[in-house]
């Protein structure tokens, strides 16, 4: 696929999100003049990295992990000399959740379609989960089901899979968040991140 050809399909999508008045999150959207947050980055990415939803940073921006999280998200990236315009950066649920809630999973199931679409236009050969919420479904979604379990079990680990398009390595991390929750947990993060350097390319 060209690259004006995954210019226009990640549009489409875009285009659509915008105008999901089916969504239980859009009304909240419109009152408080949030975007929705379609993802970010290159559109031939090797790594791609899936979150749960915006925060009200993202929301008020349209950037996924701008805030707090995303700092943290820097931080390991650039640990590992990754660039953030080298990789993509998206989340399930495209719209944010009031209050920061946990994204419910009727909200998943209406999103992720459209997350779907991102992974078959961009074809990356990982795909790094942020939190427990994205690791399920990604994990359920290629083939892992049975593998599923507690994220303090499964981070840091690969499962190679595969896409429709070839082989896939699906690894799924902690949610950055959890190193301002907690400082030792950026110690396991860092770690967790080294994983990821052998697919830089
Ligand atoms: N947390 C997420 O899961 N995604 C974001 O984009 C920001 C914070």
């Amino acid at each position: 696929m060209s690259l004006e050809e995954r210019f226009e399909k990640m549009k489409q999508i875009r285009d659509e999100i915008f105008h999901l008045k089916d969504s239980p999150l859009y009304q909240y959207r419109q009152d408080n003049h949030f975007f929705p947050v379609v993802g970010e980055g290159s559109h031939v990415a090797h790594i791609m990295f899936v979150g749960e939803a915006p925060g009200k940073n993202e929301a008020e921006t349209a950037r996924p992990f701008c805030g707090r999280s995303g700092k943290v998200l820097d931080e390991m990236l650039e640990s590992i000399k990754l660039n953030r315009s080298d990789v993509y950066i998206t989340n399930i649920v495209k719209d944010r959740p009031p209050e920061n809630r946990d994204p419910s999973e009727e909200e998943i199931k209406l999103y992720a379609p459209f997350l779907d679409r991102q992974i078959e236009i961009i074809r990356p050969q990982v795909i790094a989960t942020l939190g427990r919420f994205s690791m399920k479904y990604i994990m359920e979604r290629f083939g892992l089901a049975d593998k599923v379990g507690a994220i303090g079990d499964l981070h840091g680990k690969e499962f190679p899979t595969n896409a429709s398009y070839g082989p896939i390595n699906i690894i799924p991390l902690y949610h950055p968040a959890v190193a301002l929750y907690d400082g030792s947990n950026k110690e396991t993060l860092l770690q967790d991140f080294k994983v990821l350097a052998k697919y830089i390319k």
